[in-house]
This record gives C-alpha cells, sequence and structure tokens, in this order.
C-alpha cells in the first residue's frame, strides 16, 4: 500500500526511519495527473531504490501569470493507484501553504541555459522548478532522482544545479515514452480536443522526419529546421514557439548535426501548450 503523505514533517521523519535502517531513497517528483511516462520513472526507480518516493505538487512559482496553473489536470485519487501498481511506497503531496508558508522568501537560480527554449518563453518557469527541486530535494533527501527526458532543459537545468550546489543526488534522466500514435505523454494531453489532439501529432511527425534525415546523412541544422517547419506549418491550428536544434550540453544553437544534438521545439496546440524533442547523436 502506498503511504500518503501531506506534511514535511511527517515525510522527513520517514526518511530518516528508512535511511537508519540502511535503505535506500529512489526519487520522481512530479505535477501529477501521472500516466505510463510517469510510471516508467517510477519502475526505474523501483529497480534502482530500496524505496521510492513519488511527489505530486502543482507548484504555482513555475507558471507565469497567464499560464495553465488553475486549468492543470489533477486527481490525486486516480494518481494513488497509479503510484501503487508502479511500486512506490509514499506519495507526498503537500499544500500550496505547506512549501511556500506566508513570508517564504527564498529563490534558487540557474543562469545562462535557463534563458534559452522554454526559458526565453516562459520567464521565471525555471526558477520555479530549480527552488521547489531544491526544496523537494531536502525534504526527501533522495539518493537518486529520476525526470523524464520529455523535459530535456529542465534535466540539464537540474544537473547544473546539482553540480554548482553540490548536491549529494544522482540525476538519472530517463527517455520519453509515447503514445502509440507518436503523442509524447503530457498531463496536458487530457486538455486538448479531439481535433487539437489529432493536430498536435504533427509535432512528433517533425521530429521523426528530423531523425530520418539524420540516419540517412543530413547534417545541415538550416535545411532540418525547415523540414521540421513545413512540416508543422501543415496544420494551421499549430502556433510554433520555437523550433530549436542545440548542443545537447550547451544548449546553443549548432549549424550542423555533430555529437550530441537536442531538436526541441514547443506550441500552441488549442490552448494547450505542448514541447516534444529528440535527442540525435551523429
Ligand atoms: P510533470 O508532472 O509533467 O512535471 O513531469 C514529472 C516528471 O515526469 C518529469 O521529470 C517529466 O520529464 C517526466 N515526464 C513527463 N512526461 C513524460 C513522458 N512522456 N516520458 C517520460 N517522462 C515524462
Amino acid at each position: 500500500m502506498v503511504k500518503m503523505i501531506a506534511t514535511i514533517h511527517e515525510m522527513r521523519k520517514i526518511i530518516e526511519n528508512e535511511k537508519q535502517r540502511g535503505k535506500t531513497i529512489g526519487f520522481v517528483p512530479t505535477m501529477g495527473y501521472l500516466h505510463e511516462g510517469h510510471i516508467s520513472l517510477v519502475k526505474r526507480a523501483k529497480a534502482e531504490n530500496d524505496v521510492v518516493v513519488v511527489s505530486i505538487f502543482v507548484n504555482p512559482t513555475q507558471f507565469g501569470v497567464n499560464e495553465d496553473y488553475d486549468v492543470y489536470p489533477r486527481d490525486l485519487k486516480r494518481d494513488k493507484e497509479l503510484s501503487e501498481a508502479g511500486g512506490a511506497e509514499y506519495i507526498f503531496h503537500p499544500t500550496v501553504e505547506e512549501m511556500y508558508p506566508n513570508g517564504y522568501q527564498t529563490y534558487v537560480e540557474v543562469f545562462g541555459i535557463t534563458d534559452k527554449l522554454c526559458g526565453a518563453s516562459r520567464p521565471g518557469h525555471f526558477k520555479g522548478v530549480t527552488t521547489v527541486v531544491n526544496k523537494l530535494f531536502q525534504i526527501v533527501s533522495p539518493n537518486k532522482a529520476y525526470f523524464g527526458l520529455k523535459d530535456a532543459q529542465q534535466v540539464a537545468v537540474i544537473q547544473k544545479m546539482v553540480k554548482d550546489l553540490n548536491m549529494n543526488v544522482e540525476i538519472v534522466p530517463c527517455p520519453i515514452i509515447r503514445e502509440s500514435d507518436g503523442l509524447a505523454m503530457s498531463s496536458r494531453n487530457v486538455n486538448l480536443t479531439p481535433t487539437d489532439r489529432q493536430a498536435a501529432l504533427v509535432l512528433s511527425r517533425s521530429l521523426f522526419n528530423a531523425k530520418s534525415l539524420i540516419e540517412a546523412g543530413t547534417r545541415d541544422a538550416v535545411e532540418l529546421f525547415g523540414v521540421i517547419e513545413d512540416n508543422i506549418e501543415e496544420e494551421t491550428s499549430i502556433k510554433v514557439d520555437y523550433i530549436k536544434i542545440v548542443d545537447f550540453e550547451t544548449l546553443e544553437e549548432v549549424k550542423e548535426i555533430k555529437g550530441k544534438v537536442l531538436i526541441a521545439l514547443a506550441a500552441k496546440v488549442g490552448k494547450v501548450r505542448l514541447i516534444d524533442n529528440i535527442i540525435m547523436e551523429a
């Protein structure tokens, strides 16, 4: 049975107890409304640790004022069932007041790589992410923490924070889980209308086309950008935020596919902002 924990105090006591018994802690931070993508992280954490903690917290500090905090989907009962089936021992689900009590004043910010890609369109987003992940790490003290490459920039930002602040946790990046038609799984997909859900398929399709071209020998980033852009333009209801071909370490744009390259995109499909990416090694 997965145990539900709502307070920092209780979570700390449990972790202290597990650690005294020599147990290793695997941690999967989420915003809930779980799907197979999240559960793949839980299963990986279970395979590599004695105890798995999943956190479910829709973190207000990582949403901009006109973003979807209020309509972000929530279903704690279902999340509990899915986490349990995935093998988690504990769900940490604090309230906003528990995490950010009155008078809260401290933030953690990674500079540089947070200015690019999603950081450029969502100012303050990564500051909210690094702050909450830092707080969660302080509370859960995990040996290993699992993050999906669906949010590739987030993985890079968290890894940078952990390195720069000498945090004693191993970050484990995990592959993107997709629906059978290619759409990257996301809690936000539930907010797509059926028509938008269909249109959204062009995002992954455009990335797979780029992948095939790279595999066939294309190295020119401008050419690949053009193919992805043309593909997405076929769906007039989609508004591209960005399409970027960048070095996976620095997130700087590249002209040529060389080494490990991240091809990332973000787009508004109806009212929903979706992201997707592929990582290619030439
Ligand atoms: P979220 O609840 O959207 O904040 O995501 C929590 C964690 O699950 C993050 O590390 C995400 O990258 C990861 N995640 C979300 N969707 C997927 C997916 N389709 N495949 C793999 N990991 C995912």
